[in-house]
């Protein structure tokens, strides 16, 4: 089945919009009337929704997922060409990732993952490439200068940030820790720039944007080193973590398995293409209308849309000013990623950073069944581009990766692009969460906060891998506790009556 969503490329056909995905539901719609009351109606079919709506089902209560895309897993999914996936959106996943860790092995996938990274063959290199110099180093060369250079920027109390935030799902714990937020990571950098030299700022300045995708006065230090705790407190923690391990046959195989256990139940209802547009809650109950104007009824909703998102919504009554605020400064992630199928069969061992450039950041990700090097590439707000807009001006950024001068950038042709316009998503509006400064300390309470009978959820408010699909899974198994409570709980009040 092809989604609506994201972009090939390729010299013979053009640019297409819509790639095909195992994650496209069809029928996209399995209600026979609209007359029901559901216990709980979950808005969102991504990891958080689909969390949520498989385990109200499978603690017996009656479901409606409702879900604007014509496909499961929100932000994160893969497209399968000639069997071959290519991840649009949340790919790499981690045993130190622990909701999602314990997923896979609840669906006996723990085999089912494969390394990005393979450094056995090929030109075995890191390519750094800023304006002033362009360098080739081996991968061992990379690791220590982006060791070097991550240490310094983290090491804010002489452990790495250990004292600072000693647990990271309490981020704010340590008083110590709260100003950090009122810092952008430009502020820390400034703080240490006498200490970096300048091979080492830009790997850190690109590593920042990497895991941000705003600019370095959007980011705030205290999320960077929230992340960082979350890893371990390390640069081998921060590598292993956030980029080393991804499913075989892509995402989309993933989430199907949340989706096939709740279906199987025959407790859920589902409607794809079903965008919401107004929520309304009650002390009684909830109604849910949708775009075409259908009204849904239950007792509780979860809705799992995203923080970019959530000022399209009406509620009803009006929600409360904090998570209004909190919705107004939104997060800062435009992450532009783009897949490039590319000739040159030496690069699936490459890695390299250009910096700046609207794609910085790139390492060999696969080899197609063509037998050609797939690359994986990530650019930001910084300099920010909408790849389907002009093709030229992406491959351009593609190529630019590496240094024509080096044995590696001689015979890059590219074949196929893949991508999906995170940006532009009308469902996102950006990639993953990331804070700007002082978003976290104000308002994380009030994001976390429900709404009378509305419980939200998603991994944009995550207490420990916020950002990650990990967190999706925490949040949507701590709202459909909390709904499943209380709908037990009601029940039994009906009951004695
Ligand atoms: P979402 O996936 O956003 O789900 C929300 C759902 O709500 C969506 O399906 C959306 O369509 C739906 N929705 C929105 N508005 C409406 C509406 N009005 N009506 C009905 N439905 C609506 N995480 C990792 O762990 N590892 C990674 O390597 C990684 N890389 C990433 C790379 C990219 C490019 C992106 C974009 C994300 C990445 N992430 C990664 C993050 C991860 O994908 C997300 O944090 C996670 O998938 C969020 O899940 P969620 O269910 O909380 O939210």
């Amino acid at each position: 089945m092809t989604s609506r969503d994201g972009f090939t490329w390729t010299p013979s056909d053009g640019l297409k919009p819509g790639v095909p995905s195992l994650g496209v539901i069809s029928p996209s719609s399995n209600i026979s009337s609209t007359q029901v009351e559901y216990d709980v109606i979950v808005i969102g079919a991504g990891y958080c929704g689909l969390t949520a709506a498989r385990n109200a089902a499978l603690d017996g209560l009656k479901v409606l997922l409702l879900e604007g895309r014509d496909r499961i897993g929100g932000r994160s999914w893969s497209s399968n060409i000639g069997g071959y996936p290519f991840e649009m959106g949340g790919t790499w996943v981690h045993w130190g990732q622990s909701n999602s860790w314990r997923e896979i092995t609840r669906y006996r996938m723990e085999k089912d993952v494969e390394m990005s990274f393979d450094f056995a063959k090929g030109v075995k290199h890191f390519e750094l490439n800023t304006p002033e110099s362009s360098v080739t180093m081996t991968h061992d060369d990379e690791d220590i200068l982006l060791d070097s250079a991550l240490k310094k920027f983290t090491n804010i109390d002489g452990f790495y940030g250990r004292k600072t935030i000693p647990l990271p799902y309490t981020t704010f714990h340590q008083p110590s820790s709260i100003p950090l937020d009122s810092l952008s990571a430009l502020d820390r950098i400034n703080e240490i720039a006498d200490t970096l030299s300048p091979q080492e700022r830009a790997v850190l300045e690109a590593s920042i944007l990497l895991a941000s995708g705003g600019t370095l006065e959007t980011t705030s230090f205290h999320e960077f080193m929230h992340w960082w705790a979350m890893c371990g407190y390390t640069y081998q923690g921060w590598l292993d973590m956030l980029i080393t391990w991804k499913f075989r046959d892509g995402q989309s195989t993933f989430a199907r398995r949340f989706f096939d256990e709740a279906l199987a139940t025959k407790r859920l209802s589902y409607a794809f293409n079903t965008p919401v547009q107004h929520i309304s809650t009650s002390p009684s109950a909830v109604e849910i209308t949708s775009r075409s104007n259908t009204t849904y009824r239950a007792l509780r909703a979860i809705c799992t849309i995203p923080l970019n998102v959530l000022s399209d919504i009406k509620f009803t009554p009006p929600l409360p000013t904090g998570k209004q605020a909190a919705i107004a400064i939104g997060h800062v992630n435009q992450t532009v990623k783009v897949h490039a199928e590319v000739s040159n069969k030496d690069l699936r061992s490459w890695t390299g950073i250009n910096y700046p450039n609207e794609l910085h950041y790139a390492i060999g990700d696969g080899t197609t069944p063509a037998g050609n090097t797939h690359i994986v590439c990530f650019g930001g707000q910084n300099r920010h581009m909408d790849p389907e807009v002009d093709v030229d001006r992406t491959k351009r950024a593609v190529s630019s990766l590496f240094n024509p001068g080096n044995y590696a950038g001689q015979n890059v042709q590219i074949e196929r692009l893949v991508f999906h316009n995170w940006s532009k998503d009308e469902f996102a509006k950006g990639a993953w969460f990331f804070a700007p400064p002082g978003l976290l300390s104000e308002h994380l309470d009030d994001m976390r906060g429900r709404h009378g009978n509305v419980v939200f959820a998603n991994s944009d408010w995550a207490l420990g891998w916020r950002s990650f699909i990990d967190g999706a899974i925490e949040e949507g198994t701590r709202a459909e506790l909390e709904v499943r409570e209380e709908v037990v709980g009601l029940r039994g009040v009906k009951q004695k009556l």
